[in-house]
């Protein structure tokens, strides 16, 4: 079982290893820069090179790293767009120093321009920042579906990525609260849902999962993460998740409200969940 959480970046890549070994954890999530700001820190090579070291030697799987959200590729503003990529290019060479790994992003918020404008936008984006050449897998992250965001439904991030032209490049991460605000019913009908991921998008295209309860209803398009077990999606089905064949194998990264306890807490019972 692949599992971890989203951890603090500001004291490097060693240090977020180390934690996520203190959490019990042999994977993890982190901003590749503050995700409401822009600046990234400098690459520190000794840094990355111990990370890589201990990562090895404790057999984690792959990290998956999270764009900020001021990063929106569909963004009505020409100069939020420009900025926007620039980051996405900076963030790609970045991540090339810790080859392998994901790299997950909110598709965007097409504010006002309309969802098919918005996925021309991105992936038009994509395919100008994409190279043959990357080792990194970036990842389209399934939405709630707030406000004007695109995502929200499986059908348009299958759009997007039926206009990219390095697809082995590009997958999804599956974000469980975000599905469940969606209006997915992972809850009472998760064989159904992942079928229709599997139709729409096809399975081999989900790469992650970002492993969350939901604090509000089934379709409330609201985005509020919570605790596991203490949300609308509950422990029951989020064992069930857990413990789906089809969705073995992937990294799953906790996004809960937590101090480092109550990851640890998780990261147990996750790990529980799998093993029983
Ligand atoms: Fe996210
Ligand atoms: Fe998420
Ligand atoms: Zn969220």
């Amino acid at each position: 079982m692949l599992i971890g959480n989203h951890l603090a970046a500001s004291k490097g890549y060693a240090a977020m290893g180390k934690n996520a070994l203190e959490l019990g954890a042999n994977t993890f999530a982190f901003f590749t820069r503050n995700p409401r700001g822009g600046k990234a820190k400098k690459m520190d090579e000794a840094d990355v090179e111990k990370f890589l070291n201990l990562a090895k030697e404790n057999g984690f799987g792959k990290i998956v790293a999270h764009a900020p959200y001021t990063m929106n590729l569909c963004a009505a503003k020409e100069d939020i767009r420009a900025f926007s990529k620039n980051m996405f290019v900076d963030d790609m060479q970045r991540m090339e120093y810790t080859p392998g790994n994901y790299y997950n992003f909110h598709p965007g918020s097409h504010v006002g321009q309309g969802v098919e404008a918005g996925i021309e936008m991105i992936a038009e984006v994509m395919n100008d920042v994409l190279t043959p050449e990357q080792n990194t897998t970036v990842l389209l992250e399934t939405m709630a579906g707030k406000g004007s965001e695109v995502g929200g439904k499986f059908e348009e991030l299958r759009a997007i990525l039926d206009r990219i032209h390095l697809p082995e490049k590009v997958g999804v991460c599956f974000d469980t609260c975000h599905v469940w605000d969606a209006g997915y019913d992972i809850a009472g009908h998760l064989d159904e849902v992942l079928a229709e991921f599997d139709r729409v998008i096809g399975l081999d295209r989900l790469y992650a999962v970002h492993f969350n309860d939901s604090l509000n209803e089934r379709g409330s398009h609201k985005d509020r993460h919570a605790k596991i077990g203490e949300g609308q999606i509950g422990a029951k089905a989020l064992e069930r998740v857990v413990k789906h064949p089809l969705l073995a194998g992937r990294p799953f990264i906790l996004e809960t409200p937590n101090d480092d306890a109550g990851y640890q807490r998780e990261i147990a019972l996750v790990r529980e969940w799998a093993e029983a």
